[in-house]
């Protein structure tokens, strides 16, 4: 794929990411009495995806933009790969690190493709390499590259403009990317389908990917760990959304992330770690009475309608198809549907709005998997409800990483003598 990786990063293997670790960073604005940032400590493992959440005004945005020096520290220093941040131009580490903010923020006069070659080209890549980067990003992020490559942003809807933004921030294949409320600005729907993207490119590239959130539903879908602050960027706690959800540090982070945790659950939980139902499909053009036959064979009462592409494009029941003779084009403009990436949550809630009790599932590239179904769903609750209630008669809270362990520190003095 690219080549031209920043020297600091890791080059072998994946993860592609780089660790980016906070030692004691302050940042105290001019004509403010407290600081923003107040000493915080934190290492980012490399690969990982690590959600900021906290509320407004309690210093994320500021630690985020410490990272690529659009703020610097007052004091304390972070670094990148084991390399100090401070020690190269700040141009040079920019063109590092990905940076993708809410809206997608794109140049109104320049094309979708200019947009996303502008660290490609400040690189000096040549021509032929940044159009091809270009195509391959548009795929990456769902636009078809013939279509969208010469739009300009106006002409886009603002998820198709998050997407080009996702598409600059990935262009020049950074380590480190980082994102500031990057799905705030767009619809429900469009967030949950932007979300399902990131998680799978991500599990593609294994990118370090800070992201700032004020959404605790979103930290918990997309983080392997979540950083949740209080006012002044102090630590409430950092931990795996698992983690976080079965054992609160305190009352902040029980008060944080609300009622309902064991519905939270859900969203820990991808739509293909439950056993999808494959239903009868049919093509539009098939002979009715064929389809029909073939239904009643497999005991189904509905019949999935597929494209030439296999993508879904409509859900009859076995009464809603002609007597005889071919199947129209029929095209149900609201289908429901979820990526097999989908969490639980995002499925029950399209389920609940389906006239089926269930839920059709694609794969990739739209293909139809199968469907998911209530009673599914339901039984993975029950399950899940009643091996809690069994650990946690047994296990204590699990430990959280990054606070240091006081008797652990004691054993190893005690070893040394
Ligand atoms: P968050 O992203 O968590 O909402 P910010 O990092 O944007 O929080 O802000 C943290 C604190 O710093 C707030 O009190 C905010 O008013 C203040 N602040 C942020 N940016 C500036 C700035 N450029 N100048 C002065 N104060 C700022
Ligand atoms: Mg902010």
């Amino acid at each position: 794929m690219s080549s031209n990786p920043p020297a600091s990063s890791p080059q072998q293997g994946s993860p592609s990411g780089a660790e980016i670790v906070f030692n004691r960073v302050t940042k105290r604005y001019p004509g403010q009495k407290k600081p923003a940032v107040d000493e915080l400590s934190l290492v980012i493992p490399a690969g990982e995806m690590v959600m900021f959440v906290g509320p407004s005004g309690c210093g994320k945005t500021t630690s985020l933009k410490m990272i690529n020096r659009l703020h610097e520290p007052t004091s304390g220093t972070i670094t990148i790969a084991g390399e100090d941040i401070t020690s190269r131009n700040e141009d040079e580490l920019r063109r590092k690190i990905g940076y993708v903010i809410q809206g997608g923020s794109l140049f109104p006069h320049q094309t979708v493709a200019q947009n996303i070659a502008v660290v490609p080209k400040l690189l000096k890549w040549d021509r032929r390499r940044i159009d091809e980067r270009v195509d391959e990003l548009l795929d990456l992020v769902g636009l078809d590259p013939a279509i969208y490559r010469s739009r300009y942003p106006k002409e886009l809807s603002g998820g198709q403009q998050q997407r080009v933004g996702v598409a600059r921030g990935l262009a020049a294949d950074p380590p480190v990317i980082l994102m500031d409320e990057p799905f705030g600005a767009v619809d429900p729907i469009t967030r949950q389908r932007l979300q399902d993207e990131l998680m799978s490119i991500q599990s593609e590239l294994r990118k370090t990917i800070v992201c700032v959130t004020h959404d605790i539903d979103e930290a918990i879908k997309l983080g392997d760990r979540i950083l949740i602050l209080t006012e002044g960027a102090h630590v409430a706690q950092y931990d795996t959304p698992q983690n976080i959800l079965a054992a609160p540090a305190n009352s902040f982070v029980e008060d944080f992330i609300g009622a309902g945790s064991s519905l939270k659950q859900l969203s820990l939980v991808r739509v293909d770690n439950l056993p999808l139902t494959e239903e009868v499909h049919a093509f539009p053009g098939e002979d009715a009475v064929e389809v029909r036959r073939r239904a009643w064979q497999q005991r189904a009462d509905s019949v999935v309608l597929l494209d030439q592409r296999r993508r879904p494009i409509d859900w009859l029941r076995l009464n809603e198809l002609p007597a005889e003779g071919p199947l129209p084009e029929s095209h149900d403009p609201n289908l429901m549907q979820v990526d097999r990436r989908a969490t639980l949550n995002d499925a029950l809630d399209a389920m609940l709005t389906s006239a089926h009790g269930a839920v059709i599932v694609t794969g990739q590239r739209d293909q139809f998997l199968g469907t998911l179904a209530y009673p599914t769903v339901a039984e993975h609750v029950h399950v899940q409800a009643s091996q809690a209630t069994q650990e946690d008669d047994l296990s204590q809270r699990p430990e959280t990483p990054g606070v240091a362990d006081p008797t652990h520190v004691e054993r190893l003095g005690a070893n040394d003598e």
